[in-house]
């Protein structure tokens, strides 16, 4: 049998070394979280030590750490403003971090290797809800381009060392994921933590408005990290070879809905104003994600809690504290 065709085998995760590409991030430390309920060893190296954009760097690392499975969540992310901003880096850093892992992954005969995509791939005007087949059917959106061109030429690479070296991978598409460990910066992070921090920020000022970006129109959906994660090692356990898969939650609402969820949850009632000069990105993204509930597999966060969750934390977390402290001193 060859090594592509052992999808459906149970696959032990106990006892095996696990490296965590980007352990540090919104996904790598959920990922790093759900793993400690399988008895592996989870394996991580910093940044400092070990800079996957450089080929020998990379390549010296994993001939030392000798890791059964690779979950690569190692990746330059960002929000809409992020992605507008430094299209370049989006590009060159997350291609060349593909590319250095893969081949080292190859030539390591690595047993399960688990990559990150994104529904940002998929064409702007894919039919939705999206199906894993739309794939390169069409011109994909302008705001995320570099980021979404480096995302496929890394699933097509896993698919050509499975066509030409027989090696398996599995690569996840998720939708727009949040949680612990979400970058709050203003202007560069994902749209709930942005929100987040714009409506506490009004609500603490006794801001009688707030301005959010764009023009609330375009329908997002939102998945959980610690979902994503336990989604990761379902598959991982269950599968070796999956050349793309949808990782979805069905929780889909309206940016301007999602203000008025998050101004709920922080409790803001002042006014909400969308500024049109901002980009609004892909009009939709609604994953279908079929092929993964029939393996049995569904998510357990509803957004609500989610999102609640993730304010409590960043209110109670040391980030953005003493910013936190001045806007909430007694307006004089
Ligand atoms: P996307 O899903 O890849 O487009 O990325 P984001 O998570 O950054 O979501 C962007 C969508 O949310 C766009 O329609 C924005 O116009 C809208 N949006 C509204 N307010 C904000 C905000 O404060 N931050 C961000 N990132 N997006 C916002």
């Amino acid at each position: 049998m060859s090594l592509l065709d052992q999808t459906n085998t149970t696959f032990r995760l106990e006892g095996k070394r696990v490296w965590v590409a980007g352990h540090n991030g919104l996904v790598g430390s959920a990922l790093v979280r759900r793993l400690t309920e399988e008895g592996c060893a989870v394996l991580t190296v910093s940044r400092r030590e070990v800079d996957l954009t450089r080929q020998s760097e990379t390549e010296r690392w994993i001939e030392y750490a000798r890791p059964h499975v690779i979950l690569m969540a190692a990746a330059k992310v960002g929000g809409i403003g992020a992605n507008v901003a430094y299209p370049a880096d989006f590009l060159y850093v997350n291609t060349m971090i593909s590319m250095n892992v893969m081949k080292a992954a190859a030539a390591n005969a690595v047993e399960r290797l688990l990559w990150m995509g994104s529904s940002c791939i998929y064409p702007k005007h894919a039919p939705q809800p999206i199906d894993e087949r739309a794939l390169l059917t069409g011109p994909l959106e302008p705001t995320n381009e570099a980021y979404a061109i480096a995302k496929i030429a890394s699933l097509k690479l896993a698919e050509a060392y499975a066509q030409q070296h027989g090696i398996p991978s599995i690569c996840i598409m998720p939708t727009n994921v949040y949680g612990q460990n979400d970058n709050f910066d203003p202007e560069l992070s994902h749209v709930i933590p942005g929100m987040i921090r714009r409506l506490h920020l009004a609500k603490t000022t006794r801001a009688p408005n707030v301005t959010l970006w764009g023009s609330g129109t375009p329908l997002r959906e939102f998945l959980h990290a610690d979902d994503l994660a336990d989604a990761c090692v379902f598959l991982v356990k269950n599968h070796a070879h999956l050349p793309i898969i949808n990782i979805g939650s069905g929780q889909e609402l309206s940016i301007c809905e999602l203000a008025h969820l998050v101004a709920d949850i922080v409790g803001y009632k002042g006014s909400i104003v969308f500024n049109q000069e901002m980009p609004d990105g892909a009009p939709r993204k609604l994953l279908n994600s079929s092929r993964l509930s029939a393996m049995g597999w569904k998510p357990k966060v509803d957004l609500r809690s989610g999102i609640e969750d993730l304010y409590r934390r960043w209110q109670s977390s040391a980030q953005d504290a003493a910013e936190r402290v001045i806007v909430e001193l007694p307006a004089t």
